[in-house]
């Protein structure tokens, strides 16, 4: 299929370009290219509209196999279309854990017969995701892990994350850390502090993710191998990682939508749909974020999705499971929030959900390039719409943001020359 897509301003931050550039872009074949061999099947007048490579995402929950009743991949991979995404990193708390090679066939065949866009598997740190061996890192390498993670639970030893380190850099791949001390979080359900007391609720301290954030740091600066920082929620945290990486330490790290968009006061009257781990936290460590995205120190905005059935979260808050969907509303929160603002250029904005994840994962993706897989995403950047979550298409409707008035609108959406979301025609 031939697609022109014309009078679209283009940014893609991979090449440079500080503005966008009112350009046409061509696609052949499912890639980028100069100039069409022939007429387009297809032409899409972006007149008003901005084109970007399609999104990224590095860290998102896709619940295949084991919990489709929550998601699966076809589900996940829909949804991620309709937010703008093209290239999705699925984190391997499944059931089972996908801890060996057979699991990352499995996801991969799956995502190639059914997938509305690219399916990176990440691979457990260790067996069953228990913190007790390593898990089988290099045989997962050979059959297609970007990254390998924990994700859920810590790598509670020291040790066991320096091994992790040394194993992932082998295989050219980083580990995503969760950074949670159990001993301080265990029996949490939202943030310590003034909304805690008031609500009656056993509180998460913020330390317990600094200390694991600085913890992950000193291994890293020791080892001189790197460790990316998932989901990255106050304050203590971003210093922490601005201070490393001034030292040349290689971390990098992760904030969601949530802990920008979001307080802790969100889980007034006892909103289900406002707890996570990490839980949301104070409007100074929201602040904080912000100011951690604007100079760098937060590389990239990750989603973090994380479908829940409405059985396990319309309960009592204690009892409710942590998380929110992501995919659909990640880009409008974002432009909204951190572009419109004026606390984000678009350019870094872009930048944080495509280029800069894809270096993360180790991908040559997140770009326009001619000769690049055509992943492209054609956003309104002007008309408000107002989030309804009985549009989404993920199988899961737990988000806050019902009815939240957002700027920034994926309309189009192409993975590999695939039109995979369509508002157009
Ligand atoms: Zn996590
Ligand atoms: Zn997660």
């Amino acid at each position: 299929m031939r697609i022109a897509i014309i009078n679209g301003r283009v940014l893609d931050p991979a090449q440079a370009a500080e503005e966008p550039v009112v350009r046409p872009v061509f696609i052949e074949d499912g890639r980028i290219v100069a100039a069409l061999g022939a007429d387009a099947d297809r032409t899409v007048d972006a007149n008003g509209l901005y084109v970007f490579p399609g999104l990224i995402d590095a860290h998102c929950h896709l619940r295949d196999p084991g919990y489709e009743y929550k998601e699966d991949i076809a589900s996940g991979t829909a949804s991620a279309a309709r937010g703008g995404f093209t290239t999705v990193a699925c984190m391997p708390n499944t059931l089972p854990v996908c801890d060996n090679a057979a699991l990352v066939h499995y996801i991969r065949e799956k995502a190639a017969r059914q997938g509305k866009a690219r399916v990176l598997p990440i691979g457990a740190v260790s067996k069953g995701q228990k913190g007790q061996e390593l898990a089988e890192i290099g045989l997962m390498a050979e059959a297609g892990i970007v990254a390998i993670s924990d994700d859920g639970h810590p790598v509670e030893t020291s040790d066991l994350m320096r091994k992790a380190m040394l194993y992932a850099s082998q295989f050219n791949m980083t580990v995503i850390s969760h950074c949670e001390d159990m001993s301080l979080a265990a029996g949490g359900h939202m943030n310590e502090g003034v909304w805690s007391t008031r609500l009656g609720l056993r509180g998460i301290p913020d330390i317990a993710e600094s200390i694991m954030v600085g913890r992950d740091c000193q291994i890293a600066g020791y080892t001189g191998l790197p460790v990316h920082i998932a989901h990255v929620s106050c304050r203590a945290s971003v210093r922490l990682i601005r201070e490393a990486k001034a030292r040349g330490v290689p971390v990098s790290a992760e904030t969601c939508p949530h802990y920008f968009a979001s307080t802790e006061q969100a889980c007034d009257g006892y909103n289900t749909l406002a707890k996570m781990n990490p839980p949301l936290r104070t409007p100074d460590d929201v602040e904080a974020i912000i100011e951690g995205l604007a100079d760098g120190t937060i590389d990239i905005i990750a989603t973090d999705h994380a479908p829940h059935h409405n059985d396990e979260k319309d309960l009592e808050f204690a009892l409710a499971s942590n998380g929110i969907i992501g995919f659909e509303t990640a880009f409008g929160l974002g432009f909204t929030l951190l572009v419109k603002t004026g606390r984000m250029s678009l350019k870094q904005f872009i930048a944080a959900m495509t280029v800069k994840p894809a270096a993360i994962l180790r991908q040559k993706l997140g770009s326009l390039a001619v000769g690049a897989p055509a992943d492209v995403l054609v956003a309104d950047l002007e008309r408000p719409f107002a989030v309804d979550k009985r549009q989404m298409l993920s199988k899961s409707r737990n988000t806050p943001y019902d009815g939240m008035t957002l700027v920034g609108r994926p309309v189009l959406t192409l993975y590999e020359g695939r039109i995979t979301h369509d508002e157009l025609c």
